[in-house]
């Protein structure tokens, strides 16, 4: 557990990952019922075999993925998905990160430190308690701001408050990466827009199969229809529809709402899988 609801696995997948690059996701089924769980790769340890995910127990399927233990299975993973992102030595480069998209964001800015950028990286949590991966994003940028949202610890603010401030100081910032709630990723885009500074955002539509057969993640970009699972999941944030991505991750709420009061009841009576996290 990273913080509240937050949990940090660490999964035996020496294949994917030694092969996962900065950028890429996996998709996992917890069991033969259970939904398809896109979830972007964390870190990686190639020497160790281990893939690290971190997830928000948010809906019935990420509440099921915590409930499992160390030394229990998981019934498939696919991966590394998606294309990398693009890392070159494009000179000082923000990377922001949003409560649980902060981890996300850390082999990207990891790697974009290791090909010789200046890495300013600004992370924001709604509060400290919901802190998480700050000694990580510390040990791979020459500069690491933390914000709250209501000032309990580092500086009070939207991660854009601090975007602005980073501007303001007039050091030329070739890049910026975002990773993080869409509306973020959105006002991220609009901070960055008028500077001219490309934003890359990772996109987390609702995904299905994830090899581009489905269509149902897709968005729109500069007026074209993008698949997030082979087009992306990273985009110019300068040309994406995030009003219509977000407008689309609503569309199941009620459906997802039911089936996690479901789970819940069913889990809490202990009549799914007598807290063994085999339940569906
Ligand atoms: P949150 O709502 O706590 O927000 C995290 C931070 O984002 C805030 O502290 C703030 O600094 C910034 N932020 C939020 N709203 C903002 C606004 N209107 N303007 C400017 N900055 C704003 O985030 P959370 O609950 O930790 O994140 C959950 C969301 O992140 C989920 O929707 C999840 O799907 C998404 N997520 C996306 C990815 C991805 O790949 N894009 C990865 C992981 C999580």
């Amino acid at each position: 557990m990273l913080s509240a609801g937050i949990k940090r696995f660490e999964l035996d997948a020496a294949e994917i990952a030694r092969k996962a690059q900065p950028g890429q996701f996996v998709v996992l089924r917890v069991n033969e019922e259970g939904e398809r769980i896109p979830l972007t790769v964390a870190d990686t340890m190639p020497d160790k075999g281990i893939l690290v995910i971190v997830f928000q127990e948010a809906g019935k399927s990420t509440k099921l993925l915590g409930t499992l233990n160390e030394g229990d299975s998981i019934l498939d993973l696919i991966g590394p998905l998606g294309r990398p992102s693009h890392i070159e030595k494009f000179g000082t480069v923000v990377c922001v990160g949003g409560g649980v998209g902060t981890p996300e964001i850390l082999p990207v800015a990891r790697a974009l430190r290791q090909a010789g950028n200046k890495v300013i990286s600004i992370i924001g949590f709604r509060n400290k308690d919901l802190i998480l991966m700050a000694d990580e994003m510390r040990a791979v940028s020459d500069e690491l701001i933390v914000a709250t949202d209501d000032g309990s610890n580092g500086n009070k603010g939207f991660v854009t408050d601090m975007l602005n401030q980073v501007i303001a100081r007039g050091e030329k910032i070739a890049h910026v990466f975002a990773v993080g709630p869409v509306i973020m990723m959105k006002m991220v885009s609009k901070v960055t827009e008028p500077h001219k500074i490309p934003t890359v955002v990772s996109l987390n539509p609702i995904m299905l199969d994830a090899t581009g057969m489905c269509g149902v993640c897709r968005v729109e970009v500069g007026g074209e229809t993008k698949l997030a699972c082979v087009d992306g999941p990273e985009f110019d944030g300068h040309k994406v529809d995030f009003d219509l991505l977000m407008a689309r991750l609503r569309t199941y709420l009620p459906e997802e709402k039911q089936s996690l009061e479901m789970f819940e009841s069913a889990h809490a009576k202990g009549g799914c899988c007598g807290g063994k996290g085999a339940c569906r």
